[in-house]
């Protein structure tokens, strides 16, 4: 079997780091062709001289600084303009988009109209242009295969089926996030560090706050949406603590299917570089005596309106995912950069959406746009 070709699309983040040591495990089946990051220089070179890759994308100012380190061997992309044409490449099978936020949209897309298997965490590209990337991929015969843990589980249960017909709907788990408990008018008592402290996942700041805020899983069902072509009403959102259900499917006749696991994103990772085939990760099993109880409840949308709200935009669709995303974005930084509360995160996000103006049948740059105008929108108010 000849080795797949993997380029990893922020390669220095926890999904990017844990895709490494999935590939570590199968030298037979994978080499690394790429590596890229936005910032973390020391990560970057360690991975450059473990794994050797053929390309690196990084920011232009430190090429002469990688290039003395890894010489004549590597090739250099810029990681502002040049992940398109990197992601292309003839000698690049696999695309991992671990990197997060709107810049992922352009190399999603490329690497969707180039054919590739595409294994995507990000969810930024799919909530902002889900539609047009998804029909480019099946233009294309690019598969793509998702690496977000519900969104896995999805695919999973599905078995990369795509005749949905008897479909009915399926349910996306919620573990809660940090504040599950916590009523609406308690959650400005907290500190950074109680809302950052996800009880289930260790992952980045931004997606911590978005779990905390329940609009992460507002955002899985607008990416759900795109990735499986089902209306909003087909997905429901449920929570459970326990987090060991990752989602689950319903068909017509009233059968559920669910994927269960172990919280470690190297299982639905190397599901989506294997596939079909799983194998062993080396990871503990699940235990379901050990656990003996699994609960569920509704989400509580009094608690968490930032869920209505992608509801809201996920029914209205077009331009208005993209203006969510890049308003959440916005207010979560300033909320990090300890600038506004964290309910005030909601309150910026819902002003910037329901004063945006409805585009009728978006283009890609509409949406492009869109997003750019809604970020000034939201820096517009966190000043007044
Ligand atoms: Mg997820």
């Amino acid at each position: 079997m000849r080795k797949k070709r993997v380029a990893v699309l922020g390669a220095t983040g926890s999904v990017g780091i844990n895709t490494l040591r999935v590939i570590e495990r199968f030298p037979d089946r994978f080499e690394v062709a790429a590596l890229t990051a936005y910032n973390n220089i020391s990560v970057l070179q360690k991975q450059a001289r473990r794994f050797k890759p053929d390309y690196l994308a990084f920011s232009r100012e430190h090429f002469s600084c990688l290039k003395e380190k890894f010489g004549r061997n590597v090739d250099f992309f810029d990681v502002e303009t040049g992940l398109a044409e990197l992601v292309a490449r003839r000698d690049i099978d696999i695309v991992v988009i671990a990197m997060s936020g709107a810049a992922a949209l352009a190399p999603f897309l490329r690497a969707a109209q180039a054919g590739k298997i595409i294994a995507p965490s990000n969810k930024e590209a799919l909530v902002m242009a889900g539609d047009i990337i998804m029909a480019e991929a099946s233009k294309a015969g690019a598969r793509v295969i998702p690496v977000d843990s519900e969104q896995s589980a999805i695919f999973q249960c599905l078995d990369g089926r795509k005749d949905l017909a008897d479909l009915k709907s399926i349910h996306l788990t919620a573990s809660g996030g940090a504040l599950c408990n916590v009523p609406l008018a308690k959650q400005d008592k907290l500190s950074m560090r109680q809302i950052l402290a996800h009880p289930r996942w260790r992952m980045g700041a931004k997606i911590t706050v978005d779990s905390a805020t329940l609009m992460n899983k507002g955002f899985e069902v607008i990416e759900a949406m795109r990735l499986f072509d089902l209306t909003a009403d087909q997905v429901d959102v449920l929570v459970h603590p326990e987090a060991v259900i990752h989602s689950m499917v319903e068909f017509n006749d009233g059968a559920c299917l669910a994927q269960l696991g172990v919280t470690d994103m190297r299982l639905p990772i190397q599901y989506a570089l294997t596939y079909p085939d799983r194998l062993p990760t080396g990871l503990r099993h699940l235990d379901l005596a050990e656990l003996k109880t699994l609960t569920f409840k509704k989400p509580d949308t009094r608690t968490f309106p930032a869920l209505a709200l992608a509801y809201h935009v996920a029914k209205k669709g077009g331009i208005f995912p993209a203006v969510l995303n890049a308003a959440d974005e916005v207010a979560v930084e300033a909320f990090l950069q300890g600038k506004i509360t964290f309910t005030s995160i909601y309150k910026v996000v819902e002003k910037v959406v329901m004063n945006f103006k409805t585009v009728k049948m978006p283009s890609l740059r509409n949406i492009q746009q869109a997003d750019q105008e809604s970020r000034l929108k939201a820096k517009g108010y966190l000043k007044g």
